[in-house]
């Protein structure tokens, strides 16, 4: 059989993360992969595609149907793969257009086609620029894979544009490892900074929202806030979950609160703020003024859950 997830070693929470995203069907426009060289993640693109556009299996891919066998011989249509020619340093601007051009057209076969750019870091300016507006817009069905080894090296203005995901490679990080209850580690852990998640996550406590924006707004670390938004999302998520499968709530702080009773409406709310400051952080928008809306709604939900 060829490779599905569970063949892929180590990185769990990222796996379960990009599941998630197939399953669910919200998949952002542009990923991050960032991590050593040999952790994995242009094998892990591929398996993502794979998932994504599997003609046998949701989330999951076959490796058997046309689709499966064509993504791992490497001559699917839809699969896009932007690298530095033979011997040059950089991507090259023309490479860039091309694929951006042959992007606005329908998939060929594929539900979900992927554009690979590796490594991002090889993006000069003038390629970067280039690929702005479709990291910010991108044609629909198309999901944008940056893969990079060394993601400080990236255009900073390329990398706010995209959700990262931190690779380990088949080494868990340690946070992982010291979850109690010996369960498999929450698609969360592994990704976020376990400082962020707890500030965000003491807003059901009472923490005071205005304190925490300030906070994370002067210290203006686009990692950081994207790890706010990102722990943000999971909030909103393990409410929707709570209802009816409490066994996959990531923040297990959260089991207890009875969030299942909070309106839909709430949750629609928290991911409407999430995406406007992921908009704005690209265009200096106030930052501080978003956050400060975001922490409040989060720290509504707790009045509501009656928690
Ligand atoms: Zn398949």
């Amino acid at each position: 059989m060829n490779a599905v997830w569970k063949d892929i070693q180590g990185d769990e929470g990222v796996k379960a993360l990009l599941r998630e995203y197939c399953l669910t069907g919200r998949v952002p426009h542009a990923l991050l992969f960032a991590g050593e060289a040999g952790a994995g993640k242009t094998r892990m693109a591929l398996e993502f595609f794979k998932a994504l556009n599997c003609q046998e299996h949701a989330a999951e891919a076959c490796g058997r149907c046309p689709s499966c066998v064509k993504a791992d011989s490497g001559s699917h249509p839809d699969i896009h793969v932007v690298r530095p020619e033979e011997g040059k340093r950089w991507i090259h601007v023309e490479k860039v257009r091309e694929t951006i051009q042959e992007a606005t057209l329908r998939p060929f076969e594929a539900r979900t086609r992927c554009i690979l750019v590796e490594p991002a870091e090889a993006l000069n300016v003038q390629s970067a620029n280039a690929l702005l507006k479709t990291l910010e817009e991108p044609p629909g069905n198309t999901v944008i894979v940056l893969v990079s080894h060394r993601p400080s090296l990236i255009l900073p203005t390329v990398a706010s544009r995209c959700r990262t995901l931190r690779f380990h490679g088949a080494k868990q990080p340690p946070r992982v490892q010291e979850e109690e209850g010996g369960e498999a580690p929450s698609s969360l852990y592994g990704l976020v900074d376990e400082e962020v998640r707890r500030d965000v996550i003491g807003l059901l406590f009472g923490a005071d929202p205005a304190l925490l924006a300030r906070k994370y707004s002067e210290q203006a670390d686009v990692d950081l806030l994207d790890d706010v938004l990102t722990v943000s999302e999971a909030i909103a998520r393990d409410v929707l979950v709570s209802r009816t499968a409490p066994g996959r709530v990531l923040n297990r702080e959260l089991l207890d609160m009875g969030l299942g009773r909070c309106g839909l409406e709430r949750v629609e709310e928290i991911l409407e703020v999430v995406s406007a400051i992921r908009r704005g952080v690209n265009e200096n928008v106030n930052v501080r003024v978003g956050a400060t809306e975001l922490f409040a709604r989060i720290s509504r939900l707790s009045g509501l859950a009656g928690g």
